[in-house]
């Protein structure tokens, strides 16, 4: 049996930011995830100058590809508009396994499957016990499952349902476009350019506002792909996308059950009006293992519920 003072379910922002964090506090700790890093992760990368804050880098010092998105173009319903702003795109292959490395804290390929609770320590698959347990597995966490399903956690009506694809693209449009309510889809679809040559587009949209209407994101997408096509945006192309489904964030849930913590999108965190989750996944990430090593209370203060505020729409300096 491996025994560690914290074991950390799930290596994304979440996971590999709360290590880094105790690390820093000298506190011993392990990631397990079932995954092989660098590893696929459906997302359109999109950060804000706040999660590179977060991270304590600057942008030229990040090593991978990353670009300064300065301007969105926005279609929203029949409006057109450019949006100012300051905004990152990066692509999550090379990002979530670099901050596992930077973490310097040890990752186990481990498929989490049951865990016990035995008399204060953590049991996780008869393999590793823990005092403090870190669940931070994203949508379908283990921690989440055997301690939290029933409570207000998570609701049905922040499902979100996404299509998505990145891939390598020599594409000749470098701006990034957001067409948000296209078709009366209740979210948006999105073209983000990335850097070393790839390009990201996907949509999303909530799951339960589809479902009022009888309708569905793979009908959306579609039509995306038609509206892309007709815009001469990728064209040779041929989409094969992939989906992932996650929650926005619940205002009343408790993240916190004694010595186990969800952070991250275990806990769905992501912001209410655009679904941005890597900044909340870094924040609540560093916010439990301040708490684990203070003796503090574990709150998601500092972490805002909405993306658009005043400080999004920056202008160019
Ligand atoms: C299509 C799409 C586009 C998005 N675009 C953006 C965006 O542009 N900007 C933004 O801020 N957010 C975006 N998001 C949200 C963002 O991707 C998530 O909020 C973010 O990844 C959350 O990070 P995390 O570390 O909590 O979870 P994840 O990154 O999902 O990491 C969870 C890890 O847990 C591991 N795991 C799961 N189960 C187990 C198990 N049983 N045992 C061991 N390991 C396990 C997984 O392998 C995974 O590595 C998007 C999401 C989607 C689906």
């Amino acid at each position: 049996m491996i025994k560690k003072q914290v074991i950390i379910i799930g290596g994304g922002p979440a996971g590999s930011s709360c290590a880094w964090r105790l690390k820093r506090h000298n506190i011993d700790c392990r990631i397990l995830d079932r995954a092989v890093f660098p590893r696929e992760k459906l997302c359109a990368g999109w950060i804000t100058p706040e999660v590179l804050e977060d991270l304590e880098i600057s942008p030229s010092e990040y090593p991978h590809g990353i670009i300064a998105l300065r301007k969105m173009h926005v279609k929203f319903r029949m409006l057109r508009f450019k949006v100012p702003t300051l905004q990152y795109s990066i692509r999550r292959y090379e990002f979530d396994y670099w901050l596992l490395k930077r973490s310097g804290v040890p990752v186990e390929t481990h498929n989490v499957r049951q865990i016990e609770k035995d008399r204060g320590e953590f049991i996780i698959d008869g393999a590793y016990s823990c005092t403090y347990l870190i669940g931070a597995g994203g949508t379908g966490c283990p921690v989440y499952k055997t301690f939290f399903k029933g409570s207000k956690v998570r609701m049905d009506e922040n499902l979100i349902v996404t299509q998505e694809e990145e891939f390598p693209y020599d594409y000749s449009d470098a701006n990034c476009y957001l067409w948000v309510m296209e078709n009366d889809l209740p979210g948006y679809a999105w073209y983000v350019p990335k850097g070393n040559g790839y390009l990201n587009v996907g949509i999303g949209g909530k799951a339960a506002g589809l479902k009022k209407r009888r309708d569905s994101i793979n009908r959306h997408w579609e039509m995306f792909v038609n509206k892309l096509k007709e815009k001469k945006l990728t064209p040779g192309h041929d989409y094969n996308p992939k989906g992932h489904s996650y929650y926005l964030r619940n205002g009343s849930a408790a993240l916190r059950q004694g010595n186990i913590f969800l952070i991250g999108d275990a806990a769905g965190l992501a912001t209410t009006d655009m679904g941005e989750g890597i900044g909340p996944a870094i924040r609540s990430g560093l916010n439990a293992a301040d708490a684990i090593a203070r003796g503090t209370d574990y709150t998601l203060n500092g972490i805002s519920r909405r993306s658009i505020r005043w400080k999004w729409l920056r202008f160019r300096k």
